[in-house]
């Protein structure tokens, strides 16, 4: 973090004269509590006039400050003064910043039933979760399979039942499945058991 410099400057640049001001007052009084800093992002919560304390949440990057945000209401243009106070307070007190590990690098450290324990109680409590889930991991091969079989089995089902004859082969979605795979293997037996018979040819000339 000794490579994340901010100066009033940049703090300054970001916010209006009246705002600065109260965001330096804030820092002398300190108002920033439970600062922390986790690879590029600075947290705390500074004490409010309508709220005993506002979240804060400010990233850093070589250039200064790339993105700041508060639960505030303020709406006047660049940044609210806790936003100010939190910069200042990095800036002019680093020590108070407790130091957490990058959160990528603690999930590594945790085992399998750990992290699903974990994600089924962020689930629990971030029901549309499972939306984005439900996107994310891709269906389990087999599932796909008996869907696939279902949707050929409700086809046939719409077909009106003197049609039906025609493609009676496939009435039955597991039966369908199974001629699919069985179409698939026994090709492939006889392609494997061929090439093992050239094989013992060639290795028999040699
Ligand atoms: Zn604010």
């Amino acid at each position: 973090m000794t490579n994340l410099k901010l100066t009033d400057s940049i703090i300054r640049a970001g916010a209006n004269e009246r705002v600065f001001a109260r965001a330096q007052e804030l820092f002398r009084n300190n108002a920033i509590s439970d600062a922390a800093i986790q690879g590029n992002i600075l947290t705390g919560y500074c004490e409010g006039m309508q709220s005993p304390f506002y979240k804060v949440r400010d990233e850093l990057d070589r250039g200064g400050v790339r993105a700041a945000s508060c639960d505030c209401e303020y709406d006047f243009g660049g940044y609210c003064k806790h936003i100010v106070a939190l910069l200042l307070t990095f800036a002019r007190d680093p020590e108070r910043f407790v130091v957490r590990d990058d959160m990528t690098k603690r999930l590594a450290e945790l085992g399998r039933e750990q992290l699903l324990a974990l994600l089924t109680e962020l689930l629990d409590e971030v029901p549309d979760l499972s939306d984005w889930l439900e996107t994310a991991i891709p269906e389990p091969a087999a599932r796909q399979s008996r869907l696939r079989a279902d949707g050929a089995n409700r086809r046939v089902a719409e077909i009106p039942v003197e049609n039906q004859g025609a493609v009676q082969p496939a009435a039955s979605a597991d039966g369908q499945v199974e001629r699919a795979m069985s179409g698939c293997r026994i090709p492939a037996k006889k392609k494997l058991r061929r090439l093992a018979e050239e094989a013992t040819q060639l290795a028999q000339k040699l």
